[in-house]
């Protein structure tokens, strides 16, 4: 299945998983994937235990509106708190839902970041570790998910390590698939016309990353200008 000529292979034979956030990026593919799959869904949400109290209504709010727009009624929703998310953390729990045999596929919502010139105008520092794997100029395999660390990069604390021992990169096996992979945030909002759900679906997404705005968006946060970069407006 393609929109905006993005390929979304709509997997059909087995039940399928999704991580999503509360974010627009994964919210349009969980719409996608509930609009389009008629075995069930396991939606998984990884939330960071400091910021729970605001991402977790976010989320609950994303889920409930997709339902409601779709009409999809057989999916379990699997949260997941952490005190620090991991690229190990991650992995583990995809690996851990694929192996379990309750999914076949798990599709994320992951995009590339914006261009180096325009994340150099916000004038802030970004997620960016985050930006070391997801920057512009890479092309990522649409199956699997490669994190690229340099060594001795420090995350979080427990930082990239398995085993005690730094890796360059981390892979996941190719029953993770990526659509987004290769798009920016611009590509997100396409899908939102292209999908004509600009007024239905993206007002109860949220990308703030700031606790003090627990309703809304507070418009100066790195993913605030991110959401306004893409989209032209916040909500
Ligand atoms: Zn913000």
């Amino acid at each position: 299945m393609k929109l905006a000529n993005i390929d979304f292979g709509i997997y059909r034979d087995g039940p399928v998983g999704i991580s999503t956030s509360c974010g627009a990026d994964s919210a349009v593919i969980l719409y996608l994937l509930m609009k389009e799959i008629k075995h069930d869904l396991h939606i998984y949400n990884l939330l960071g235990a400091k910021r729970q109290f605001v991402l977790e209504p976010a989320f609950d709010k994303v889920v409930k509106r997709c339902a409601e727009l779709t009409g999809k009624t057989n999916y379990f929703v699997h949260k997941m708190p952490a005190a620090h998310q991991t690229p190990e953390m991650i992995f583990k729990i995809y690996k851990d839902a694929l192996d379990s045999g309750d999914i076949d596929i798990l599709y994320t919502g992951l995009t590339k970041f914006p261009p180096d010139d325009v994340y150099a105008s916000w004038g802030m520092p970004g997620p960016e570790w985050h930006r070391q794997w997801r920057h512009y100029d890479n092309v990522h395999p649409l199956f699997g998910l490669e994190i690229n660390i340099p060594l001795g990069t420090d995350c979080s604390n427990p930082a990239l390590t398995i085993d005690g021992q730094y890796k360059e990169k981390l892979s996941q096996d190719s029953r993770v698939y990526n659509p987004m992979i290769n798009y920016t945030k611009q590509g997100i909002a396409t899908l939102y016309k292209e999908l004509a759900i600009e007024k239905d679906l993206f007002p109860f997404t949220r990308s703030c990353e700031t606790d003090t705005h627990t309703e809304g968006h507070c418009g100066s946060c790195w993913w605030c200008k991110e959401r306004l970069w893409a989209f032209g407006y916040l909500e």
